[in-house]
């Protein structure tokens, strides 16, 4: 999985790569794993919610198919913690359908390109002081240059954090508004 990161030695690698395929078991030939009555929590975008890259992105815990980036997080009561599958295994282990899952996955899919465009949109503008400002969702978002980066305000609230770029301060107050206004359809995907 993450063997070949280790090292940039190729025999070690290798090695490196059997040992933890003997220690990760996948669940599907895990005893007592349950295969069915599984019950669906939420659908992850391993990209936006984790910020990983494709490099980085999950193997099914069940089948080992790998890559996904569209994670789908079930749990049961014969089984401790919360297990995180591909769209193949949720819709075979839980009640919800296929298109169901499909949906809840498109819901993420359209958030993140919203998210992408939201720094690019035509309706920043720049005050009299030099700070991007912008309605989104009903409040007004200011991204403010300080000596050291970016702060926030969003609405009449300052934000403690400071960002290094103007993008990245941009990107966290599409994940406020979003989270605070989301709509009920995109809280069925979960953790918006
Ligand atoms: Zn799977």
């Amino acid at each position: 999985m993450a063997a070949s990161r280790i090292g940039p030695a190729g025999a070690i690698s290798v090695k490196l790569k059997s040992e933890s395929m003997i220690q990760h078991q996948l669940l599907k030939s895990t005893p007592g794993c349950p295969r069915t009555n599984w019950s669906w929590l939420r659908c992850i975008d391993l990209k936006e919610d984790e910020g990983l890259d494709f490099e980085d992105y999950e193997d099914c815990e069940y089948c080992g198919q790998e890559k996904i980036r569209f994670v789908h997080a079930l749990s049961h009561s014969d089984w401790p913690g919360v297990i995180r599958v591909g769209q193949v295994c949720a819709a075979r282990m839980t009640a919800v359908s296929p298109a169901e899952l499909e949906e809840a996955e498109a819901i993420l899919r359209n958030r993140s390109q919203r998210r992408q465009r939201f720094p690019r949109l035509k309706s920043w503008r720049v005050s009299a002081k030099g700070n991007q400002h912008i309605d989104y969702l009903g409040e007004h978002v200011i991204v403010m240059k300080r000596s050291a980066g970016y702060a926030l305000k969003i609405g009449r609230k300052f934000g403690e954090l400071l960002y290094p770029t103007d993008r990245e301060a941009m990107l966290k107050a599409f994940d406020v508004l979003v989270r605070r206004h989301g709509s009920t359809r995109s809280r069925r995907a979960g953790r918006v």
